[in-house]
């Protein structure tokens, strides 16, 4: 119980005790002045009256000194304390309160009658002096009526004494229940605000409890509406807060904001390896990398699966912007190429990055989200593991983005695709010894689209599996075509997209096309690239086993861009490599791509596959490739992607001669 609270019982009770002393010390004053009073009154009858029949007898004696009237006024008074008993009043002796008690009330009256004929008596005897000689009837009248009258005042006191004695009595049970009263109240009453202090106690106790306890699920709530349950870092809702408010600030003090927009490359390849909760251990250590990489007031935001944003605000002045931003994105990009050590597996990822700045790129944060995403899109198509910042022109590509997408499923619905040939050549014979399949969209307002400009984008929206099995269709019957004309071509490589290539029903599609065409499947290559190996693992370990019973080739496309690691190739029934061009453009200024190039070919020449060198441009390049053993070459040093009959000129005219010229294809001739 609280001091406050404990002061105020204890005053409460202590009210209440002297209200009941007060009271009780009030009635015994009462009590004891009535009782006073009336002991002094029965007192002062009887005294009056006797010292009234005193002086009368004198007088009647003959003692002349004495006057009547003496005698008179002691009667009067002993009346008058008579009377006052009856009807109250006061003189200078005190208060005479008037008796109550109706038989006590009777006896009084009876005491003033008896009085009164005392005083009647003694006036005749006055009056006849000589019949009221002593001894005469009228004395001895008078000496029965005085008897009396003192018997009856006697009396009178005795049962004023008994009347007082009773109230007395009275007076102390009622004093006695009231202190007993009083104590039991004290005490009820102590234990009832005790218990309802208690209770207020407890009641407040719980209060506090429920409102600590509410304070907690409010801040647990407010954590789950605003931040992510995964990595503790704000999420999509707390991020648009934290924009518009950079937003505003930003504009006060005319300061700018960086936006990063990041995207973890091949995340989903670790996910599916090796399943969700490595997955989710990356993205909490991916997590605590960006916000490494950042001052403190900068926000990061995971805003879904592997995507991540970093609000860079009050930056002064664009170029600092533009250089802040640079440098964060520039440490971000490093540190996630950085092995990442986990429970099991030690995994290595990259991110690509893209970037836009507040208010140069929009002065609307949707907006600027949306320039930064594309940006992040730009920077995965420029070889992902790097950052982009916004530009106009990246703006205009988006454009271009959507209205490719709206446009393919026009161009798949009227076969607006052509077919490209690309011949590739053995470095042994010189002799043509494949063709590889180009698609071209014959776009009626943008006239002939390159592959490179629309594939990327029917990956993304879902559309290039019905184009794949368009072109592998439209390929196959001019191969059927070009057997039946008795034109040696060797191979033709078909391109498969990873997409069209995991889907279920694919192998039954190709065998389906090639037994509907009649073609000998050894003269078909599948060309692949090495990521869907290795995100499919198992799967593509059957369906090339299958592919090979059929008899079809399978070539790794893009060889060396994706996976450091090479030895899973051993895993897998393909038959060529085809080495990136990359390599190719690079290998004669750059050492290191000249020394992995070595290795390429030397490590496809080990597991007995075909390799094909592609992007051969400079009769120097075919020269350093042959010299490096590489079997076969694709390049725009023999010619460019040609449509079916510009190619099947080509051939027939590189035929006749048997031999590709040497004199094209030798360095310095
Ligand atoms: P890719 O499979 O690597 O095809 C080779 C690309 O390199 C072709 O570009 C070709 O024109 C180009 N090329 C060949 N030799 C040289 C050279 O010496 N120098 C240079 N600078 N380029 C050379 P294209 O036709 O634009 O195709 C781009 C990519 O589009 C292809 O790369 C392939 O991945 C994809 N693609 C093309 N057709 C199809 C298709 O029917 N289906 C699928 N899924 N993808 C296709
Ligand atoms: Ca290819
Ligand atoms: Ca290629």
């Amino acid at each position: 119980m609280s001091p406050r609270r404990l002061y105020f019982l204890i005053l409460l009770i202590a009210l209440l005790l002297i209200s009941v002393m007060s009271f009780l010390f009030h009635q015994g004053e009462q009590l004891l002045l009535k009782r006073t009073s009336l002991i002094q009154a029965t007192e002062e009858i009887q005294l009056n009256a006797t010292a009234a029949h005193l002086w009368f007898e004198e007088i009647m004696s003959g003692d002349t000194s004495e006057s009547i009237d003496e005698v008179w006024r002691y009667i009067d008074l002993a009346d008058w304390y008579a009377k006052a008993m009856l009807e109250g009043a006061s003189n200078s002796e005190g208060n005479f309160y008037p008796l109550q008690n109706v038989e006590l009330r009777s006896e009084i009256i009876a005491v003033r009658q008896a009085l009164k004929s005392f005083k009647s008596i003694a006036q005749q005897r006055y009056i006849n002096l000589a019949e009221s000689i002593p001894g005469s009837s009228l004395d001895s009248q008078l000496d029965t009526v005085f008897h009396d009258f003192i018997q009856q005042a006697e009396r009178v006191q005795i049962q004023v004494q008994h009347q007082i004695d009773r109230e007395l009595r009275q007076y102390r049970y009622i004093s006695i229940a009231l202190i007993f009263i009083s104590a039991i109240m004290s005490i009820l009453l102590s234990n009832f605000l005790y218990n309802r202090e208690k209770h207020r106690a407890k009641l407040l106790e719980s209060l506090t409890q429920a409102s600590s306890s509410i304070e907690q699920k409010n801040k647990e709530l407010h954590q789950l509406a605003h931040y992510d349950s995964l990595t503790g870092l704000p999420n999509r809702i707390l991020f648009q807060d934290r924009l518009e408010h950079a937003i505003v600030h930003a504009t006060r003090t005319d300061s700018n904001i960086a936006l990063l927009f990041i995207d973890l490359d091949n995340f989903k390849y670790v996910n599916d390896q090796y399943g969700h909760q490595v997955g989710d251990e990356l993205l909490k250590l991916v997590s605590h990398r960006i916000t490494d990489c950042v001052r403190i007031d900068d926000t990061v935001v995971r805003i879904s699966g592997d995507e991540f944003v970093v609000i860079l605000p009050e930056i002064e002045g664009l170029n600092s912007a533009i250089t802040v931003a640079n440098k964060v994105a520039e440490t971000i990009v490093d540190v996630m190429q950085q092995p990442f050590y986990l429970a099991g597996p030690t995994v290595y990822i990259s991110s690509s990055i893209g970037v836009a700045l507040y208010p140069e790129d929009s002065g609307d944060g949707e907006e600027l989200i949306k320039l930064a995403d594309s940006a992040m899109y730009h920077a995965k198509e420029t070889g992902k593991n790097n950052f982009q910042f916004y530009s106009d022109e990246l703006n205009r590509q988006s454009l271009l983005r959507l209205e490719t997408e709206r446009d393919l499923r026009a161009a798949i619905e009227q076969d607006q695709f052509t077919i490209y040939f690309h011949p590739q050549w053995s470095l042994d014979s010189n002799q043509i010894n494949g063709l590889e399949v180009l698609v071209r969209w014959q776009h009626p307002i943008r006239g002939l689209v390159s592959s490179d400009q629309f594939i990327g984008i029917a990956e993304s929206c879902g559309l290039i599996d019905k184009i794949d099995f368009l072109i592998m269709t439209k390929a196959l019957k001019q191969h059927k075509l070009w057997q039946q004309a008795g034109l040696d071509f060797g191979v033709m490589a078909i391109n498969v997209s990873s997409i069209s290539f995991t889907r279920e029903d694919f192998f039954n599609n190709v065998s389906h096309i090639i037994k509907q065409c009649e073609l000998d499947a050894k003269t078909i290559e599948l060309e692949i690239t090495e990521s869907i190996l290795i995100e499919n693992d198992k799967y593509c370990q059957q369906l090339l086993a299958s592919l090979k019973s059929l008899g079809v080739r399978v070539a790794i496309d893009d060889f060396g861009t994706g996976y450091s690691s090479m030895a899973y190739l051993k895993n897998f029934e393909v038959d060529t490599l085809k080495i990136d061009q990359s390599f190719i453009a690079d290998f004669d200024k750059n050492s290191t791509s000249e020394i992995i190039l070595k290795n390429m070919i030397s490590l496809g020449i080990d597991l007995g596959l075909t390799v094909v060198a592609e992007g051969i441009e400079t009769p120097q390049q075919q020269h350093h490739l042959r010299e490096l053993g590489c079997h076969s070459a694709q390049g725009f040093l023999l010619t460019k992607p040609k449509p079916a009959a510009e190619i099947e000129q080509f051939i027939l005219a590189h035929q006749s001669n048997n031999v590709i010229s040497a004199k094209t294809f030798e360095p310095n001739q």
